[in-house]
Formats: structure tokens, sequence, C-alpha cells
């Protein structure tokens, strides 16, 4: 236990450690108190983190002398708006927070996204730490200070750039995620392998994960590292991470938002791996290795919408702006492209 520790650097707006590792939540107490000095602590998470997680993160802050309140709300997507925002924000002003004090966010995306905003907002800026709680936060949502909350009209629509200050992967967590959860996480393992790692792909398509848990996630957050590092406000090479991820929000939204974010993810990388090839925008199809991987964890390949349901919620996206849209392209496992195209031309790639 604790033997496999890795520790990923990120050089952004603020460096910051992303420690990965068994039972690393255990380093918090020891962490806040050299980081941040006589700080008190909120922890915020919904209703199903908490009821696993919560009593453990209370016990090391009250077993170091942190002082510390809770903020839970309700499981699910729907908390990730204004309303759950503003309430968490009244909560630290009647709490007496202030900027010197730390917001820990302990849960997956929508925790992680409502807490970096609220941390962002909160008398101007607190400290922000990340305790991912689902592989999909541990690899993607929690590095990278992408905030939002979602508004009427859309996913995302209101947020800031903010980093976090630490971040916390606890590979234990994983052991009490449901597997469709934990599967939700490999689709973005699987596309960090396609884009930018062989070597992790392999290891991912043969199944071979439980032993290479730290080791799998080090990577996925070393590349997004590098990514983001290069382009912390999302104006070209970071729409590299977004391979698999123009069809996906369009299946996302035409289901309403019942398949989730990792199932849309796994066929968004199908279909457009598929298209490049038959369209001639890439020599080599890596379709049939990539649904290989899929299969291997549990990831559904195929689609329910036809391309034209698909293309229709696209054209409607925030992302679709001035009609051209970003599209990643494989070029081959562990390397891929962006090719900036027109809504006719995707039209004419989905036909
Ligand atoms: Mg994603």
């Amino acid at each position: 236990m604790g033997v496999f520790m890795e520790k990923v650097s990120v050089n952004a707006s603020k460096q910051y450690d992303v420690i990965i590792g068994y039972d690393t939540i255990a380093l918090l107490g020891s962490k806040i108190k050299s980081m941040f000095p006589s700080s008190n602590v909120c922890i915020v998470s919904d209703d199903r983190v908490a009821s696993f997680h919560i009593d453990k993160v209370k016990a090391i802050l009250d077993d170091n002398g942190i002082a510390n309140e809770a903020f839970v709300f309700p499981n699910g997507e729907k908390s990730k708006c204004p309303q759950v925002l503003f309430e968490l924000l009244e909560f630290l002003a009647e709490k007496h927070f202030s900027r010197r004090d730390v917001l820990v966010a302990l849960g997956g995306g929508v925790t992680g996204d409502l807490t970096g905003l609220a941390a962002a907002m909160f008398m101007r800026g607190m400290h922000l730490i990340q305790i991912p709680t689902t592989l999909l936060a541990m690899v993607d949502s929690s590095v990278g200070g992408k905030t939002a909350v979602n508004l009427e009209a859309g996913k995302n629509l209101a947020g800031v750039f903010n980093q976090p200050e630490l971040v916390l992967c606890d590979t234990q967590m994983l052991l009490t995620l449901p597997k469709e959860i934990f599967a939700d996480g490999m689709a973005e393992v699987i596309k960090y392998g396609v884009i930018a790692d062989k070597e992790l792909f392999e290891i991912v398509k043969d199944g071979e994960i439980q032993n290479n848990l730290e080791k799998i996630i080090a990577r996925c957050v070393s590349i997004k590292r590098d990514i983001v590092n290069e382009d912390e406000f999302d104006t070209g090479r970071r729409q590299l991470l977004n391979f698999g991820h123009t069809i996906a929000h369009a299946i996302e939204k035409n289901s309403n938002f019942e398949i989730s974010h990792g199932s849309a993810v796994a066929v968004g990388m199908v279909i457009m791996s598929e298209v490049a090839y038959k369209n001639g925008l890439t020599q080599v199809d890596c379709s049939g290795e990539i649904i290989d991987a899929l299969l291997e964890n549990h990831l559904p390949i195929s689609c329910p919408y036809k391309n034209s349901e698909l293309y229709e919620a696209t054209i409607s996206d925030k992302k679709c702006a001035g009609g051209r849209i970003s599209i990643i392209i494989p070029d081959a496992i562990g390397k891929c492209s962006a090719k900036n195209i027109s809504i006719e031309e995707l039209k004419g790639l989905l036909a």
C-alpha cells in the first residue's frame, strides 16, 4: 500500500502537483498545513460520494487540527447549475470563510467543475484542492483548470479557467466505483492512448488495467499536462483532447444526457476514425483497434442515432463557431491531428 506513488507537476498559470496512488488522501492534512497554514476547509461533495468518503476526509482534517465544514448537494448533472453554485457561495459566507481558506472538491466531474468555479468566485478567489473520486475525473476534469456550470441553453456555458493548487488521486476510491462509472473513465484513457501514447493504448487494449492503475492515470495526466502547458486557454493544441468529443456531444444531446459521457466518447471515437479513413483524411484505419480496446473495457461501439441526427445536434453546439468546426483525426494509434472544416464538409463526412 502506498508503494506506487506517482507525481505529475503541472506548470500552467499556477504550478501544482497531481499526486496519484493508493491512500494518497492521507496526505491531505499535512499538505494543507504546509501549503495554507492556519486556513479552514470547506469540503464540497455530492450526497452519494459523501456517503462513501466524507467521514474519512473529515477525520483526516480533524486529526490535523484543521477546522472544517461540509457542503453536500444532490448527486447528478442537474446540480451543476447556477442555483447550487450560489447556495454554495451563500454557505461559505454564512460560515465566515475567507479568501485565505480552502475549498476541497471531493467527487467526480460535477463536483470538480462546480467547486472550481465557486473557488474562483468567492471573494474573488480562494484556495482549491481537487480530490477526484471517479476515474474520469482523475484522468480528465480535475486537471487543467476548466470549471463551469450548465445554463438552460446548454452545458458548461458559464465558467472560468481556474487551476487547482493540489490534486490528490486516491486509487483506493476507485474500488467503490460502480463498474459502468469506471468504464466511463476508461473511454477517456483510451482516447489518451489514441491521441498521444501507443504504449498506453496497448496496455489498455490488453485489459491489463488493475495492476497498472497508478501508471495509467499518471500517463493520462502527463499527456493532459503537456497539452495544457502549451495551450492552457484552449485556443489550439488543447483541441486534440476533444478526439471523439464532437460526435459524443451530439450523442449526449440526442439522448437528453441519458447516455453517459464516456459511452458517448467511445462511440464518437469509432465514428470519427471510420469516417476519417473512408474520406481519405487519414492513411491508417484505426477503427478496428479502437473497437477492440473499447470492447475489452466494456464500452459501447455503436450509435443509436442516424448520422443526420448527429449532424443536426452538432451544428447547434457552441463549439461550432462561425460555421466551422475542428475535428480530431487519428493519423495512427498514438498520433492525431486537428482539422478545421466547414459544416458543409462535416455534413459530407457524415453522409
Ligand atoms: Mg471528455
